[in-house]
């Protein structure tokens, strides 16, 4: 096989010209399903609305470009995965279970400015991520906290404490989050697992709230939000 088998084969000019409709075409398709979707637009997507999108990208493709497949049959499937997709969002309206099971559900990742322990392992997110989906939203530490929810599309909603109740808390930002070696009288330690304060020598002792899994201190702080 050459080179030129590679990259040209047997593209004729006529077939660029009926690639060129066919694109059109499925690009106007895509517009027009996709608005059937009933969606106002993608800011991140849940697994189920993920395999929506996956496969009606990839009905509208193979149409592009290949010869003897013709548009009709594309738009009969893509018609199907859009009622599919309606029938099932209907669904789980009504049916709770059937939402858990095909959007997943919402998980309390923080409370009180600790981390929920058994939620981060389900939520699947390591804490480098929810780490930093909390300091874009502008958090420093985790005493600023109240709640932290995972979403089931893998956004984070959260509510603050007010100024007042802002307590000391393990802080996001890598220059902070650092384990400490010596542990002072006064200081407030935070465990960087699970986000445990503590206050003095207790802090030479492994967390004792998640235990084999604890990883060690950071100084904890309790700067106020800035607003
Ligand atoms: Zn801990």
């Amino acid at each position: 096989m050459s080179l030129a088998d590679i990259f040209i084969y047997d593209t004729t000019w006529p077939f660029v010209a009926e690639i060129a409709i066919r694109v059109s075409v499925m690009f106007v398709l895509i517009i027009v399903f996709l608005r059937f979707t009933g969606k106002r637009g993608v800011r991140q997507l849940s697994i189920f609305e993920l395999t929506i999108i996956l496969s009606l990208g990839s009905i509208a493709g193979d149409p592009m470009f290949t010869e003897d497949l013709p548009i009709v049959q594309a738009v009969i499937i893509m018609s199907l995965v859009i009622m599919l997709y309606r029938l099932c969002t209907w669904l789980m309206m009504r049916y709770q279970p059937l939402e858990d099971l095909l959007e997943g559900r919402s998980l309390y990742i923080i409370e009180d400015g600790m981390l929920v322990l058994d939620k981060i392992e389900q939520g699947k997110m390591s804490h480098d991520e929810f780490f930093s989906e909390m300091r874009q939203q502008g958090i420093e530490h985790l005493g600023q906290v109240r709640v932290g929810l995972l979403e089931t599309d893998g956004t984070f909603s959260v509510l603050m404490f007010a100024d007042e109740e802002v307590h000391y808390g393990l802080p996001l930002f890598p220059k902070a989050y650092q384990a400490v070696k010596d542990i002072e009288v006064h200081q407030h330690y935070a465990c960087m697992y699970c986000g445990q304060v503590v206050q003095g020598v207790v802090a030479k002792q492994p967390c004792n709230r998640c235990e084999e899994k604890s990883i060690g201190w950071a100084k904890a702080i309790n700067t106020k939000v800035i607003r």
